[in-house]
C-alpha cells in the first residue's frame, strides 16, 4: 500500500500547493495521503501556518474532490511548544523543534549554528542538551499521545555534516535508548523519517538504526513518513528505508486507512 502521513505545502514551508501534491499522488498510485502542515507556534512564525482556516477548507476541499481515487486525511504537525486544536483534526503527527533553556526557544532543525547556539546556553555540555530535549519531547509524548511521534531523534539532524556532536558522545547513545523505552510506553507510532535524506542532511533516516533496533526488538509500532516539503519528494527514499527495516526485522508497519490506523505488511 502507498501512503505517507507526514506532507507539507504552501501553507506552512512547502513549496507545492495542495491540489499539487495531490495530484502527484495519484499519479504515483498513492492509496491514503495524509497532510501535515505546521501547528502555529507563536514564538516562531518562520515554518508554521498562518492561515490555518484556509489549510483546514482546502484539505476538505480536495478530501471531497478527489474521493474516489484516493483517501486523504487532515493532519497538523503539532509541536510540543505550540498550540493545536486537536478536534479539528483527522490524527496529530506529534514533534519536538525547539530546545527550551531559561525560558527561550532555540530550533533544533533550522540550522547547525542554532545548535550551536543552544549548546553554548547549556554551558556545552552535549548531554545536557540532548536531556534537555528527550526529557520534554518524552513528557509530552507520554501526557498528549500523538498518534504518531515524529522524527524521534531529530536533534541528531547536522552530526553527519558537522560535528557529529551527539553520535560521538559515548552516553549520548544510552541516553536516547532509554528516553525512546520511556517514551514507547505511550503506544504511539514511531515515525520513520527520510526527510532529511531528500533534503541532503543524513544518508539514513530518524530514528537512527540503532533505536530502530530499539523499537524492533520492543514491539514498537512504526510508519514510513517523507516528511516532504515538494511534491516530487512523496516518497522520497522510501526504496532505501523499507529495505533496511526489513533487515532489522520488522514486518509490518502502519496506515491510516479507512479513517483508522491499520497494521499492514511492510
Ligand atoms: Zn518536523
Ligand atoms: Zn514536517
Amino acid at each position: 500500500m502507498k501512503s505517507n502521513f507526514h506532507t507539507h505545502s504552501t501553507f506552512c514551508d512547502g513549496k507545492n500547493t495542495i491540489e499539487e501534491v495531490v495530484l502527484c499522488a495519484i499519479d504515483a498510485g498513492f492509496d491514503s495521503l495524509g497532510f501535515s502542515g505546521h501547528g502555529y507556534t507563536d514564538f516562531d512564525n518562520r515554518y508554521c501556518m498562518q492561515n490555518t482556516e484556509g489549510y483546514i477548507n482546502e484539505v476538505k476541499r480536495v478530501k471531497e474532490k478527489y474521493k474516489d481515487k484516493i483517501q486523504i486525511y487532515l493532519g497538523v504537525e503539532e509541536d510540543m511548544c505550540g498550540f493545536v486544536d486537536r478536534s479539528r483534526f483527522d490524527y496529530i503527527l506529534g514533534a519536538c523543534h525547539y530546545y527550551a533553556i531559561d525560558g527561550k526557544y532555540y530550533d533544533v532543525d533550522g540550522s547547525y549554528e542554532h545548535t550551536l547556539e543552544a549548546l553554548k546556553a547549556v554551558s556545552n555540555d552535549v548531554i545536557k542538551l540532548a536531556d534537555n530535549y528527550y526529557r520534554r519531547f518524552c513528557d509530552y509524548i507520554l501526557s498528549r499521545k500523538p498518534d504518531i511521534v515524529a522524527h524521534f531523534d531529530l536533534l541528531t539532524k547536522f552530526d553527519e555534516k558537522y560535528d557529529s556532536i551527539f553520535s560521538h558522545n559515548k552516553d549520548y547513545h544510552a541516553l536516547a535508548k532509554n528516553y525512546l523505552l520511556y517514551a514507547m510506553k505511550s503506544n504511539c507510532i514511531f515515525e520513520v523519517n527520510t526527510g532529511a535524506i531528500s533534503r541532503g542532511y543524513r544518508k539514513t533516516p530518524y530514528p537512527s538504526s540503532e533505536l530502530l533496533y530499539t523499537l524492533y526488538k520492543n514491539d514498537g509500532k512504526i510508519i514510513v513518513n517523507s516528511d516532504c516539503h515538494a511534491a516530487e519528494n512523496l516518497e522520497s527514499s522510501f526504496d532505501e528505508a523499507i529495505p533496511m527495516l526489513k533487515d532489522i526485522g520488522f514486518k509490518y508497519t502502519y496506515v491510516l486507512y479507512d479513517g483508522k490506523f491499520t497494521k499492514t505488511l511492510l
